[in-house]
């Protein structure tokens, strides 16, 4: 008997498989791929538990005809090329006939189509590459491809899945990449039911970009557009001056392909040599569009990687379309600056880093006993609050009760202080006992200094005053890929946290700086916190608030955790900044700062009168 076999296409499939669909996001791709060559004008895709359990891509393109339904299942049957000869001269996504029959034999997979002309629809439905069902259905004219149940042939890649937020944030990346190469196509992006982004068709690229990555982003972006021998670079790239710690935001097309490209890259941040800071990176949605001749796509199996054909004559055209458009706008916006300044100061006129220096060196000095500058708010103090409040703070000495935000005037409570708090002495190590006027009152100083902190760290993140402490040696951090993603993506949010991370290669980082109450061993596990944060989406820039409390919270805790019992000249400082808090009475979780125990209550319980 022979030794050699030729494979059944059922498991030639699944090697294919192996190289095309990496992971869920790889068949997101591949399909947005398939329904753009198909003319599609409108894509939606939905995708459940970051798409191991459930695909979804629908397009209203040409659809296939009952005989190609059958046919794009079957491997390299491919409508987009006849021969070698084309290869030359793609201008489509797909090439290869591997992305449906491959992704047939790892899942549940069901594609059902309809050309316009025809009356009824196609519905196959196969599962680990087998057949159950081939049928006629009715359905608008289009596609639509489901896939569920992912590698239940291949139990073995369900084990490199990563955690269903890594796999989501992939599937948003790619929807992203194609949504901002194809802004003529509506597109929908649905996760577990919920809208990601919806977009109509859109003329102009920096609308889209606003609706992906939002005003802020799209507002901070210069025009480039020149042509030159049959290449044209167009797109959108940061103002001077704009810039971001990674490279994360440099996306870049050819021919309308999202792809990683050396040459660009680096065309992309030599051009912005001094109109960035050093080590920076610029932002860019950049297209590079040329003949597909000059071009080779088929580098790498998902074909993110290209090369041209003249390297230096690209690379050469870029920079000078980049500097171009660099420099028409500072011409335009900061002309009188460039001028006056001299070269390598240029850029001092930009918006975003010169002001993020003048943050820096205002920054204030980390100190032991923080003293709020909020103004403290004049509130008239009723009788009748004033008594509401005490027998509140009695009825915590039998029973819990948690304070809720804003109890109690300002006014009010500094008029306690007034009144004069003896100190007695410390009790059962975080309590201080004081004598006053009308009772006892134990405080709980950490949860006093808990108020005092997160007042003072909520008011310099509201006035971007955030102390950071930079590291004398950065420390070197690796992040699987996602966790990178999202660091670079939220370079900036970091920093106005006081943590600096800069990337350098592959998912490595370097912390260079971190928030200044935070002790330098655990800027590591900081971070990490932070990776958490952002991927369970608790942080964002869009929930500025909400970001702020959770942050200043958790900071919180930290710094008074280790905190030691204060001496009295500290004490004293620390109820002065305390009651010009907004909300002296509880710490920012609700609970108490310290109870009041009234002579009244205290005779009471003595049975005196
Ligand atoms: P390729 O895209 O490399 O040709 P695929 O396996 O992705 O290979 O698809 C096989 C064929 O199926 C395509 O060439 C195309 O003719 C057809 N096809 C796939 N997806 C669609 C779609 N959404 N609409 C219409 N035709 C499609
Ligand atoms: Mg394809």
């Amino acid at each position: 008997m022979a030794k050699i076999s030729v494979l059944s296409d059922q498991v030639a499939n699944q090697i294919a498989a192996g190289e095309v669909i990496e992971r869920p996001a790889s068949i997101v791709k591949e399909l947005v791929e398939n329904s753009l060559d198909a003319g599609a004008t409108a894509i939606e895709i939905e995708f459940k538990k970051g798409g191991t359990s459930f695909i979804r891509i629908e397009d209203n393109g040409c659809g296939m005809s009952e005989e190609d339904a059958s046919l794009s299942l079957q491997r390299h049957a491919t409508s987009k090329i006849r021969d070698a000869d084309d290869l030359n001269e793609l201008t489509s996504m797909g090439f290869r006939g591997e992305a449906l029959p491959s992704i047939a034999s790892v899942s549940k997979f069901q594609l059902q189509t309809r050309e316009v002309e025809s009356d009824s629809g196609t519905d196959i439905l196969i599962n680990g590459g087998k057949v159950v069902h081939h049928r006629e259905c009715g359905m608008p004219p289009g596609t639509r491809m489901t896939i569920s149940q992912l590698f239940n042939t291949v139990p073995a890649r369900r084990k490199f899945l990563k955690t269903v937020s890594t796999e989501s944030a992939h599937i948003v990346h790619y929807a992203r990449l194609y949504a901002l190469a194809h802004p003529e196509v509506a597109f929908t992006l649905i996760d577990d039911g919920r809208t990601l982004f919806r977009t109509p068709a859109c003329v102009r690229l920096r609308d889209r970009v606003m609706e992906i990555f939002g005003k802020s982003v799209a507002g901070k972006l210069i025009e480039v557009e020149a042509k030159e021998m049959g290449m044209r670079l167009s797109g959108l790239i940061g103002a001077p001056g704009h810039s971001r710690s990674s490279r994360h935001e440099m996306l870049i097309f050819v021919n309308n392909r999202p792809v990683e490209n050396r040459t660009l890259g680096y065309a992309l941040i030599e051009s912005y040599y001094g109109h960035i800071p050093k080590g920076r990176y610029p932002v860019a949605f950049l297209f590079l569009d040329l003949s597909p001749k000059d071009v080779d796509v088929n580098v790498h199996p998902a074909k993110r990687e290209i090369r041209f054909r003249n390297e230096s004559s690209v690379r050469g055209f870029a920079v000078r379309a980049i500097l171009e458009a660099l420099q028409k706008s500072v011409e335009i916006v900061a002309a009188p600056v460039v001028r006056s300044a001299p070269v390598g100061k240029a850029q001092t006129f930009d918006i975003g880093d010169s002001s993020e220096k003048t943050v820096e060196s205002k920054r204030i000095p980390i100190l032991s006993s923080p003293k709020i500058d909020t103004p403290v708010k004049k509130a008239k103090v009723s009788e009748k609050t004033k008594t509401a409040s005490e027998t509140k703070s009695v009825s915590i000495v039998t029973e819990e009760v948690v304070f809720e935000n804003e109890a109690g005037p300002i006014e009010e409570v500094a008029q306690v202080v007034e009144r004069d708090w003896q100190f007695i002495g410390w009790a059962q190590d975080d309590y201080a006992l004081f004598d006053t006027d009308s009772g006892v009152v134990v405080l709980d100083f950490k949860a006093a200094q808990k108020r005092v902190w997160y007042a003072r760290l909520l008011a310099s993140y509201e006035n971007r005053t955030v102390e950071s402490q930079k590291l004398l040696l950065p420390l070197p951090v690796e992040f699987d890929p996602v966790s990178s993603a999202m660091l670079t993506d939220n370079a900036e949010l970091l920093e106005a946290y006081g943590l600096e991370v800069a990337p350098f290669g592959r998912n490595f980082f370097r912390i260079e700086a971190v928030p200044s109450w935070l002790p330098e061993k655990e800027a590591e596990a900081y971070l990490g916190e932070w990776v958490d944060l952002l991927r369970n989406g608790s942080i964002s820039d869009k929930k500025a608030g909400a970001t702020q409390e959770l942050l200043a919270k958790h900071a919180v805790h930290n710094i008074v955790r280790g905190a030691s019992t204060p001496g009295e000249t500290e004490l004293d400082e620390l109820l002065d900044s305390l009651f010009q808090t907004n909300n002296p009475l509880a710490d920012p979780d609700g609970r108490p700062t310290f109870i009041e125990i009234a002579k009244s209550e205290l005779n009471r319980r003595f049975h005196k009168k």
